[in-house]
């Protein structure tokens, strides 16, 4: 049975890195995927050129309609807000998504739930992964959008702690002097593989997440260094799959259970 599937993310080039390779599985099996990203990113690192003015929003506006284009999105929604940048650094925007009213907000993203009658939502967890504020404020307004909407399934897209931690060992080994890939600053971050009830395997459309990822192109440096975009990009195949050939996903209100599902659709009634 198609389905369609609403996929919220905090700025561009999330989808591509966190569930890309959901998205083009799930809409090459037929089934309607629909992209909500709550910001443009707009505070996001990149090179001075890009920065200066307001063309670093409309750039990487065109690289999610790309990507989303890569990922085989039937609709691309954008709600629109500032981007918070980093914690630590938080943008000046009055506006800024994280500090906007969730309520309002679950509002517009319940509506776009209702008009796709969505049988699924995904959104992040309650630390929205690594502690971005844009990123919790994702996982609040989508738990409440949701709820408004009463749709069926509600999944936060996450990363397996101990998998993330292997590859970036690995990765450490294949480039020792990499300077955000100290294994021991992920030890906190995402989930607990204990906790993970979906494991998809999304090896057979890495070439359309890399592609995907590809397209976020002012994300890979910052002021003439290489961020973490670009040194993704240029990993050898094997450490690609790795790093990026599984996506998890937990279910809201269903126990963990081993192995995990690869179906993030199995717990809809008629699957
Ligand atoms: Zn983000």
């Amino acid at each position: 049975m198609n389905r369609t599937v609403v996929f919220f993310h905090a700025h561009p080039d999330d989808e591509a890195l966190l569930t890309g390779g959901t998205m083009a599985r799930l809409a090459a099996e037929g089934h309607r995927v629909v992209l909500v990203t709550a910001t443009v990113g707009e505070a996001g690192l990149a090179s001075a050129d890009l920065s200066a003015g307001n063309r670093l929003g409309s750039v990487r506006q065109r690289e999610l309609s790309t990507s989303a284009e890569i990922l085989g999105c039937a609709r691309v929604v954008l709600l629109g807000y500032a981007d918070s940048g980093m914690a630590g650094r938080p943008s000046e925007a009055p506006e800024a998504f994280a500090v906007t009213d969730p309520e309002t907000a679950a509002r517009r993203l319940a509506a776009v739930l209702d008009e796709e009658d969505a049988a699924a939502l995904t959104t992040y967890d309650a630390a929205g992964g690594y502690g971005h504020p844009d990123h919790v404020q994702v996982h609040r307004v989508g738990r409440r959008a949701a709820s408004l909407a009463r749709t069926p399934l509600l999944l936060d897209a996450t990363v397996d702690r101990r998998a993330l931690q292997r590859a970036v060992r690995v990765m450490g080994w294949a480039k020792p002097r990499s300077p955000d890939l100290r294994a021991s600053r992920f030890a906190g971050l995402y989930t607990d593989p204990g906790d993970i009830t979906h494991c998809v395997d999304v090896s057979a459309f890495l070439a359309q997440k890399r592609e995907a990822m590809r397209a976020h192109l002012s994300q890979t440096t910052a002021d003439g260094v290489e961020r973490n975009l670009a040194w993704f990009l240029r990993l050898p195949a094997p450490l690609f799959r790795l790093a990026f050939g599984r996506e998890w996903f937990v279910e809201h209100g269903r126990t963990a259970a081993r192995p995990p599902s690869g179906d993030i659709l199995a717990g809809l009634p008629g699957n």
